[in-house]
C-alpha cells in the first residue's frame, strides 16, 4: 500500500471500537488514529476486499474456510461500528431478495447465500453452511436471526427435492436460487 493513508489498518484493527471526537472525526483508543467517516467506510471496505479475497482461494481446503469466516466476522464488526457511528438503526425487517443454495458434494453439505437489497442489514449473515442432513437444518430453525430461518426453510426444501430424485437417471441438482417472489 505504499505511505498511503490506509496504512492503519496493518497496524491496528481497533479492536475495541471507535469513539466519537469533537468535529466529526472518530479516534482508536488503542492507536490514537483519528478517522473521518470516509476514513471509516475504507477501513470497512478493506476487510471486506480482504474477505473477499479469501472467498476466491476457497476450494473445500478447511483452512482457507476458516480464514474466510474469520475475515467474514471482522466484516460484520466493522460494518457495526460504522453503522453505531452513523446512528443508523437495525434494519432487522429488511428481507432476502435472492437464496442461492448449492451442494457440495466433497463435503456433503450445502452452501446458502443470501443476497440482501441495499442497504443491507448490518448483522444479517450472508452465507450459511449446513450439513446435508434433516437435523442439522432443522436446527437452524432456531438461529437467532429471522433470515437464516427463512433460508433454513429453502434449505430444507431443496434437500427433501434432491432425495427424492437422487438415483433418478443418476441426475440430482447441484443447486437451486430461490427469487423473492417464493421465499
Ligand atoms: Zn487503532
Amino acid at each position: 500500500m505504499g505511505g498511503h493513508m490506509g496504512d492503519f489498518v496493518e497496524d491496528c484493527l481497533h479492536s475495541s471500537g471507535l469513539r466519537v471526537e469533537p468535529g466529526s472525526e472518530f479516534r482508536c483508543p488503542a492507536c490514537e488514529a483519528r478517522l473521518d467517516v470516509e476514513g471509516v467506510e475504507r477501513w470497512v471496505r478493506a476487510a471486506e476486499e480482504a474477505r473477499d479475497e479469501a472467498y476466491s482461494l476457497i476450494e473445500g481446503d478447511g483452512f482457507t474456510r476458516i480464514v474466510l469466516e474469520e475475515r467474514q466476522r471482522e466484516v460484520y464488526r466493522r460494518r457495526k461500528v460504522l453503522y453505531e457511528l452513523r446512528d443508523i438503526p437495525r434494519s432487522v425487517a429488511a428481507r432476502p431478495e435472492m437464496i442461492l443454495v448449492s451442494y457440495n458434494a466433497a463435503e456433503d453439505a450445502y452452501e446458502c447465500r443470501i443476497f440482501y437489497k441495499e442497504p443491507r442489514p448490518v448483522w444479517g449473515l450472508e452465507r450459511i453452511e449446513v450439513e446435508a442432513e434433516l437435523d442439522s437444518i432443522l436446527a437452524l430453525r432456531a438461529h437467532p436471526d429471522p433470515n437464516v430461518r427463512l433460508a433454513s426453510g429453502k434449505v430444507e426444501e431443496f434437500h427433501a427435492f434432491r432425495q427424492r430424485s437422487d438415483g433418478r437417471d443418476g441426475y440430482s441438482p447441484q443447486r437451486r436460487v430461490f427469487y423473492q417472489n417464493e421465499i
